[in-house]
């Protein structure tokens, strides 16, 4: 095989707490994370030139060593003594920097890709090890579906698959920096934070209702004082009759859980002419696991 293209899926997260901070200043996680069918494609081609090329569409991505593409190549490239090159062409359509995983699923799609064009005979559970060298959340990019991620979000457990819905996600033109969130996160006696567990309940007993009422996200304590667009986000896709509507990761994008393809629909439509973001897709829930 000499090329592959591979959809390098993003994530939601179905509900987010922190548990707390540890003294090397690491974060403690409880994430429920949930695959969605928004994808950025990445086609990886064997070249005779050595080293790993990277084409982007977007003009403002790095494509040395500091994307996460680049470093996975150069992890399995290096352990394996590969001499001939490979040329990525990733074309993102996932908001960067945005809460939904975007360069840890490119970094996934990367160790998954090489493993089957280089023939390295590596098993998921091997490529997950060398992916959490590279990010956190990398594992579990690998692995898709419905987990529970915990310690620093590397510490995955499988959870049953997540009820399939339509999934709306809008992204506003903020930036928000994951490390502003965390660092200026309160936790005391007085947070309240969200019931990771019933929400995991209703996950298991396939209760669309039960999970809407039960998601949430403790960072949006910080993100939306800073950013009161996400609330504004939140509340149009409420009006249009999403069941739930949260930020996703540190944000900013938001996500909506619909019952329905047709509300969902509309409420595209309705996002779209608000004007509140830049970037909305409707998409919908993803299970498949990676083999
Ligand atoms: P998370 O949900 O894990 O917090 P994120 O959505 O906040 O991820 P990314 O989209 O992964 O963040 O991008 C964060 C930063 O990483 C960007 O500023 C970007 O320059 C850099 N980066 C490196 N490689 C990539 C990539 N392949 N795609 C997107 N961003 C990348």
């Amino acid at each position: 095989m000499d090329e592959i293209t591979l959809k390098a899926l993003a994530k939601i997260n179905l509900g987010l707490d922190v548990v707390r901070r540890r003294e090397d200043g690491y974060h403690e996680v409880r994430m429920v994370m949930q695959t969605i069918h928004l994808y950025d494609r990445l086609t990886i081609q064997k070249s005779q030139t050595p080293g790993i090329q990277i084409h982007t569409n977007l003009s403002f991505l790095p494509v040395n060593e500091n994307n996460l593409v680049y470093r996975a190549g150069k992890l399995l490239m290096d352990e394996f003594g590969i001499t001939d090159g490979v040329t990525v062409n990733l074309v993102k359509r996932i908001p960067v920097a945005a809460g939904m995983a975007g360069g840890s699923t490119d970094a996934a799609a990367m160790l998954y890709g090489l493993n089957q064009v280089f023939d390295l005979g590596l098993s998921r559970r091997e490529l997950m090890e060398r992916g959490v060298k590279i990010g956190a959340d990398v594992p579990y990019c690998i692995m898709r579906g419905t987990a529970l991620a915990e310690g620093i979000g590397e510490k995955l457990s499988v959870l049953p698959p997540m009820v399939k819905c339509p999934v709306l996600i809008a992204k506003p033109s903020v930036s928000v920096s994951t490390k502003f969130v965390y660092q200026n996160l309160q936790l005391d006696a007085n947070t309240m934070h969200p019931n990771i567990d019933a929400l995991i309940r209703d996950i298991r007993k396939q209760d669309l209702d039960g999970i809407c009422a039960d998601t949430g996200n403790i960072l949006e304590t910080v993100t939306i004082p800073q950013y009161p667009v996400i609330a504004q986000i939140k509340e149009q896709m409420i009006k249009s009759g999403a069941a739930a509507a949260m930020m996703s990761g540190s944000g900013p994008t938001v996500f909506g859980l619909f019952r329905d393809e047709e509300t969902a629909r509309h409420a595209l439509v309705d996002m779209k002419s608000s004007s509140l973001a830049r970037q909305v897709y409707l998409t919908n829930i993803y299970n498949n696991r990676r083999k």
